[in-house]
């Protein structure tokens, strides 16, 4: 394997002990009420706490790919009232 971002390391201000290395990790992200998964997206993964970062430019990306739909009026919030709508009951007052 002749990956040139293999061996290139971060050091890490979590754990200040660790390196940040190069992985590929399955991205969540939301878009609307729609989650988006991006499998194999280029991530940073410290060896030692586990730290996770996405890396910055991909992020930028992805952000311009969904752009079109983030262009969107936002949808309008759906404020559910709960309303009791009983039939008003026929009071017998005698
Ligand atoms: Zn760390």
């Amino acid at each position: 394997m002749n990956d040139k971002h293999a061996d290139q390391t971060i050091p890490c201000n979590e754990c200040q002990a660790g390196h940040l290395r190069r992985r590929y990790l399955t991205y969540f992200t939301w878009l609307g009420d729609e989650l988006i998964t991006v499998p194999d997206f280029p991530a940073w993964v410290c060896d030692v706490c586990g730290r996770r970062e996405y890396d910055g430019h991909a992020i930028n990306q992805l952000s311009l790919l969904l752009n079109p739909n983030a262009g969107r009026p936002r949808p309008r919030a759906v404020t559910r009232k709960t309303e009791t709508n009983k039939p008003t009951s026929p009071s017998r007052l005698e």
